[in-house]
């Protein structure tokens, strides 16, 4: 019996990655018909048999390539499902409460997508961090008072340090003639994604999330810094030698859900 449910778990956690993957496609771009629109490949508009978008296997069975044109389908697609459908299956397991792991998977597959669409289109939409500050609020409340405070603090403190980091040094780098008058230093979706975590996290494992996240970065600097492109059809080139925090800010956070789930 219990074998069903992580079974289960794993199984609606593939689903729930299959569904992820057009997310982080369609959301950054202005189509936003998630439900209604059948999937299909980007490279010859086919639109896809359902056989050939079964999670994780799929893409096996297809050997990484499209059925109709043969264009090649990123690894990351069966790679995201993988992990879902583990992460589903890590929550069913370790989960003191049905609501706790509901809370960690919830939370959790927000950050990836938001910490793949971050390393895409070095955007963050608003509306996924917003999300995930809502839900770790609410499921903070039905934890008790004192886990709310911590969260609501984190929420707090996180976003208003970086908002106030953000506007610092927007403001310093505009006065020496780095950044023209209407540029930021950087956006407003990395206070507002911190934010989030201090609110699903509490003020405590945030500190430790941003020691964790610049570390990881720095580390990972030196990877990708020589393989980065330009990305095409985007008029504005990021700096070279440069990378989004969000995507960092992202995985600490996963790990430390994970830490204290395990
Ligand atoms: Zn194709």
């Amino acid at each position: 019996m219990v074998f069903l449910i992580f079974a289960w778990a794993f199984l609606m956690g593939a689903c729930v990655g299959s569904f992820l993957n057009v997310v982080i496609l369609r959301l950054p771009s202005d189509e936003h018909s998630f439900f209604t629109k059948r999937s299909y490949c980007y490279n010859c508009h086919q639109t896809l048999y359902w056989r050939d978008m079964v999670p994780i296997f799929s893409w096996f069975i297809l050997k990484g390539k499209c059925r109709f044109c043969h264009h090649r389908i990123s690894f990351r697609y069966p790679l995201v499902e993988l992990f879902i459908a583990t992460l589903a299956l890590l929550c069913a397991v370790f989960a003191e409460s049905p609501v706790q792991g509901l809370e960690i998977f919830i939370f959790c597959t927000v950050l990836v997508a938001v910490g793949l669409i971050d390393l895409d289109t070095w955007m963050i939409p608003l509306q996924l961090p917003i999300l995930v500050t809502l839900t770790g609020l609410g499921f903070g409340y039905a934890q008790g008072m004192d886990v709310f405070y911590s969260r609501l603090i984190g929420f707090v403190a996180g976003f208003a340090f970086f908002a106030l980091f953000l506007l610092g040094s927007t403001w310093v780098l505009r006065a020496v003639k780095r950044l023209q008058p209407d540029e930021n230093a950087m956006g407003w979706g990395d206070p507002v994604l911190i934010g989030a975590i201090g609110a699903n996290l509490g003020w405590f494992w945030l500190s430790w999330m941003i020691l964790l996240a610049s570390l990881q970065g720095i580390l990972l600097y030196f990877f990708f810094s020589w393989t980065r492109k330009p990305l095409p059809d985007d008029d504005w080139v990021p700096p070279q030698k440069s990378m989004p925090f969000g995507p960092f800010l992202a995985l600490a956070a996963i790990e430390i859900s994970l830490w204290n789930l395990i």
